[in-house]
């Protein structure tokens, strides 16, 4: 009998569930002790977080002598959260005007001190990056490869794959998971059982994909404040001298001890959740299967239907293939630009020649072209890739319409997505949300190693 239980425990699929805090309010110093509270409590129980903290938050530590705060942090995982959060521009305000490239220097002059400070007190790079609030954009990916994080951990909507984990521009993203993202109400004790059973809906949906992932956030300064401490001081582009900063108001004792009992009783009941492993951000990425590697034989040739992720390789995975590059991780173009070649056929001459320039491109610049050259007239880069993979070889090529189907994953509608307090008022960056879509060439879902 019990050998069967065990049967069939290992037959389900596996369940992952990542536990994770934007440690980040640097105003109110209780906010410290929760994240202490929580750390240890977590501790004991042998669950171990991902905290997200922001430089701003290291420095008051160092300031403020909260070295045990430093030291119980360091039985979990470290990511990185900015450095000042919420102090205007965010990181989506002043990337909105800018390109990718220089976008992303831009974001590594102002953010990475704070990744520096915390490589520094925790003796390893943060193992993942998310944005404050919703100001997410596509330049930082770039930044974070090269500060060596792996794993961008968030909440958004601006882009996502089913509700699961995927690859976009080149990082693992745990991000926008929907129903998969479940939370506790902390203000509720009456609220903890429907809690519990969200989670339990959660895993039977993950269960239901074959194995998953479930992600459950939170702030410690939600344990003792009842209002934000940035939305108190910098609402819609506010920007009061740090003189001037109010503390957040207080959660009275009593709300703040239902607080942890609720949070500590729920984690117990996720800790019981049969064949459910709790993982932080740094394990994440061993759980699933290599970014690059080399799609099978005659794959790349479903992009002359439809330019999309195919069978866990993206668009641009399977371009590659075509061009004969060898599997690595690429960006997508900078600019969308529209086909002036207006002849329904190209002389196989010139088009091999496009070829061959197009992968010599790739490989010089790490990234897709805008556009591929025939003489002085070009295919836009969906145009080449459709026509590339439906040419049979033989005569002159026929030239294909691509269509990016893999834009579908990039949210629509910038006022919505960017709609946080912090952000002024109207704000819509639809530039960004652009150029989200032209890196979804390389946007693909992270399968579960088997
Ligand atoms: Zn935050």
């Amino acid at each position: 009998m019990l050998l069967l239980v065990c049967a069939a425990a290992a037959a389900q699929p596996p369940v992952y569930w990542l536990l994770w805090f934007d440690t980040e309010d640097y105003i109110e110093p209780s906010s410290d002790d929760a994240a202490l509270r929580l750390a240890e409590g977590l501790r004991e129980r042998g669950v171990r977080a991902t905290f997200k903290i922001v430089g701003e938050k290291a420095r008051v530590w160092l300031a403020r002598g909260r070295h045990d705060v430093i030291r119980a942090l360091a039985a979990h995982d470290i990511g990185y959260h900015t450095e000042f959060h919420s102090v205007p521009p965010a990181p989506a305000e002043y990337l909105a005007e800018m390109g990718l490239l220089d976008g992303a220097a831009e974001f590594s002059r102002r953010e990475r001190g704070g990744l520096l400070l915390l490589e520094k007190l925790f003796g390893l790079t943060p193992s993942c990056y998310g944005q404050p609030g919703n100001s997410w954009a596509p330049q930082t990916n770039l930044a974070l490869r090269e500060w060596g994080v792996k794993v961008y951990m968030d909440d958004a909507g601006q882009v996502g794959f089913d509700e699961q984990p995927f690859w976009y521009g080149g990082l693992l993203y745990i991000f926008n998971l929907g129903r998969h993202t479940v939370r506790a109400e902390l203000n509720d004790a009456g609220a903890l059982e429907a809690a519990k059973k969200r989670f339990d809906e959660a895993v039977a949906s993950a269960r239901r994909l074959g194995g998953g992932v479930i992600q459950t956030y939170y702030h410690p300064t939600e344990w003792v404040t009842t209002k934000f401490w940035d939305g108190v001081n910098f609402s819609h582009g506010a920007n009061p001298e740090r003189s001037q900063w109010q503390k957040p108001p207080l959660r009275t004792p009593e709300s703040r001890e239902q607080a942890f009992r609720i949070f500590f009783e729920w984690v117990d009941h996720v800790r019981r959740t049969p064949n459910l492993r709790i993982v932080t951000a740094r394990e994440a990425i061993a759980l699933f299967e290599p970014r690059d590697a080399a799609p099978p034989a005659g794959l790349a040739r479903r992009l002359a239907e439809s330019l999309d992720a195919h069978e866990g390789f993206s668009a641009a995975d399977l371009l590659l293939s075509l061009l004969g590059v060898e599997p690595r991780h690429v960006d997508g173009p900078l600019r969308r630009a529209a086909t002036t070649w207006n002849e329904p056929e190209i002389p196989r001459p010139v088009f091999d020649r496009a070829r061959r320039d197009a992968a010599e491109f790739v490989r010089a610049h790490g990234r897709l072209p805008d556009a591929v050259w025939l003489g002085s007239h070009c295919l836009s880069l969906e145009d080449f890739a459709a026509t590339l993979a439906a040419d049979e070889g033989g005569g002159p090529v026929k030239v294909r319409k691509g269509r990016a189907d893999f834009e579908r994953r990039i949210g629509r509608g910038a006022a919505r997505l960017y709609n946080w307090v912090i952000h002024p008022k109207g704000f819509a960056p639809e530039s960004l949300l652009e150029m989200a879509r032209l890196q979804a060439w390389t946007i693909k879902p992270a399968r579960l190693r088997r």
